[in-house]
């Protein structure tokens, strides 16, 4: 007897479990964001919408379920900004995050050496901060710009948002990669481990604030951020509606004895107008009903506003599938 109901219990078992796993076959939509290096913050920013996604998915279909459709995600680590536009604009990814920079120029075509045109770019909306930092290494003696003459300098993998930023501020000082001693691509994952083993004298990285990557040179080995204030940066900022001063408070790090400025961007959160409507407004929708807790995913997050989740830092449009849940929530 026993046997008996064992077997039926277990053939109701391998029922129940194809099922559901043939239900979820059916009915899930799957959907990537693109991030960045895994010791960065997109990383933190990508999966942090993915853990909201699942939330709040979790909790819809307990309440009706099966009416709305399943929508599971992933937040790979990827090379950064440009790669992730690219790969939007390909269709290899829905969403991506991007710096404010790359948004605008692949948006309004305006610097196709460094991002592909693609007019088809939407925003979703922004998140943190990103100051363009250079990092130097203790005992490298670079004080600030004119300093790095001659050094070992990473500018930064290709696809990085750093790498395009670092190109602009060479152009910007009238300078190319003769300026330094020698230039390396290392990705953002390489670049403190590079700095503490002096194989290089500084790299450049476009990243939120505190970020761990970072925090292993600084706090691991004595590396400083320089203050970037040459009239080039001035004219930068003056010049460009993506860029702004920012401030790397005294603190954030071991090396931080006091507060340094330099110029920077948002990270912003993009997709394209290809991408259906209904996927958007349940990804901004998770995010924003969610926004205490997402705050608490990373230090970086702790003061998002949503007035400004919608509005700073986006130069390519709002996607309509965005706009449906901001108006419905009183935002726009
Ligand atoms: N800003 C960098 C980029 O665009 C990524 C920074 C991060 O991973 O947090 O590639």
């Amino acid at each position: 007897m026993k046997k008996i109901i064992s077997s039926i219990s277990s053939s109701l078992l391998i029922f129940i479990a194809t099922f559901s796993f043939s239900n979820v076959a059916k009915s899930a939509e799957f959907f990537s964001i693109g991030t960045g290096g895994p010791t960065g913050v997109y990383f933190q920013v990508g999966n942090a919408i993915c853990k909201m996604v699942a939330k709040i998915q979790s909790a819809e279909h307990g309440r009706k379920k099966g009416t709305d459709k399943a929508y599971r995600c992933s937040a790979p680590s990827t090379g950064g900004s440009t790669y992730n536009i690219g790969q939007i604009m390909e269709g290899e990814l829905q969403f991506g995050v991007a710096q404010s920079d790359w948004q605008y120029h692949a948006y309004n075509g305006t610097k196709p050496d460094k991002v592909k045109p693609f007019n088809n770019l939407r925003a979703v909306f922004s998140a943190h901060p990103e100051p363009f930092q250079i990092i130097a290494r203790k005992g490298s003696k670079i004080k600030n710009w004119d300093s790095l003459k001659g050094k070992k300098v990473n500018i930064g993998n290709p696809g990085s948002g750093q790498r395009g930023t670092f190109e602009v501020l060479m152009e910007s000082h009238g300078v190319d990669t003769g300026f330094f001693g020698s230039t390396s691509e290392l990705t953002s994952s390489e670049q403190s481990g590079a700095l503490c083993d002096k194989k290089i004298d500084a790299f450049g990285y476009t990243v939120g604030v505190p970020n761990a990557g970072v925090a292993q040179s600084t706090d691991g080995c004595g590396a400083y951020i320089i203050d970037l204030q040459t009239d080039a940066v001035k004219k930068l900022v003056a010049d460009n509606p993506f860029y702004a001063f920012a401030t790397i408070p005294k603190g954030t790090y071991k090396t931080s004895k006091k507060d340094v400025t330099t110029f920077g961007v948002m990270a912003s959160v993009v997709t394209s107008a290809d991408v259906p409507d209904e996927l958007v407004y349940a990804v901004v929708k998770a995010v924003f009903e969610n926004l205490d807790d997402f705050r608490k995913q990373h230090p970086a997050f702790a003061n998002l506003d949503p007035k400004k989740m919608i509005k700073d830092g986006l130069s390519a449009p709002l996607h309509p599938g965005a706009v449906k849940y901001y108006k419905e929530k009183g935002l726009m």
